[in-house]
């Protein structure tokens, strides 16, 4: 079985983006909870399926604090894409197909996930990101509503947030973190590794305040025995299962993965650098 490992040397550009796929991963898994906590407690009504609207409100959060970031890298609109990838790639594993367990769930089907993150992604910024539905392979009809799709959904999130969260206002909610233990050996060493980097705090303080509440919750990881991640109203915390994060590592090496991370790992760089590497990520 494959785990985080030990140590993971500057030097291994491959291990290290896989490290990056799995807190990318983590960060949207994250937000998708809150996003449940924020529906949940302030009773925010909800047209169509819950999930969608989940990953709806995750993915205009970061978004929006994307472009607020003043070095404006990408990197939030990444770990949107990491995630809509982890999705496609989940898909053409093929594990869904004819699986009604699957079919009948209130998730959207992994590709139908992927396809509105990227498709919110591109439409937040078309011009900029042009290529991108070529890259990530959403087709045009879909690709052609998507500036559409997004200023729908970002009309819905500032409705949220000015009915019931406030945005930023530079004061910061101290949160409790605990990282549960785990007899798992492969697991502890997961845990070890997000306690060191304070993965967590370090997830929550990447978005800043945005969506998040004044009452101070707990974020907790634990093993579970299932790749799982929720938010418990009543213990107030929001859980993010050991398993779950070692799956998004094993995901991590798959081949597809591999290739789309030399993409968009220009998304670092500057606007126009970000189009030609993205255009040709050889160059
Ligand atoms: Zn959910």
């Amino acid at each position: 079985m494959a785990v985080l490992p030990r140590a993971i040397a500057d030097d291994n550009p491959g291990e290290s983006d896989r490290i990056r796929f799995v807190i990318d991963n983590v960060i949207f898994v994250t937000l998708h909870e809150f996003a449940h906590l924020i529906i949940e407690d302030f009773g925010v009504p909800v047209l169509g399926n819950i999930e969608d609207a989940a990953d709806t409100l995750a993915a205009v959060t970061l978004i929006r604090r994307d472009r607020a970031r003043p070095e404006r890298d990408f990197q939030l609109i990444r770990s949107l894409l990491t995630a809509a990838d982890a999705n496609r790639i989940l898909w053409q594993r093929g594990l869904e197909k004819d699986n009604p367990a699957i079919y009948f769930a209130r998730h959207p089907l992994s590709i139908q996930r992927a396809a509105r993150m990227v498709c919110l992604a591109y439409g937040s910024e078309p011009e900029l990101l042009q290529p991108l539905p070529d890259i990530v392979g959403l087709p045009s009809f879909r690709a052609n509503w998507c500036e559409e799709e997004f200023k729908q959904a970002e009309r819905a999130w500032l409705w949220v947030r000015d009915s019931f969260v406030r945005e930023s206002t530079g004061t910061v909610t101290e949160h409790q973190y605990a990282y549960g233990p785990t007899r798992d050996p492969d697991l502890r060493v997961i845990r070890e590794r997000m306690m060191q980097n304070k993965a967590l705090e370090r997830v929550v303080a990447s978005v800043g305040q945005t969506m998040l509440l004044t009452e101070t919750i707990t974020l907790r990881t634990r093993s579970c025995g299932s790749p799982d991640a929720y938010w418990d109203g009543n213990t107030r915390e929001l859980v993010l299962c050991y398993q779950l994060i070692q799956a998004f590592y094993q995901l991590s090496d798959d081949q597809g993965v591999k290739e789309l991370v030399k993409k968009i790992r220009s998304f670092h760089r500057d606007n126009k650098q970000i189009l030609k590497t993205i255009v040709n990520p050889d160059s």
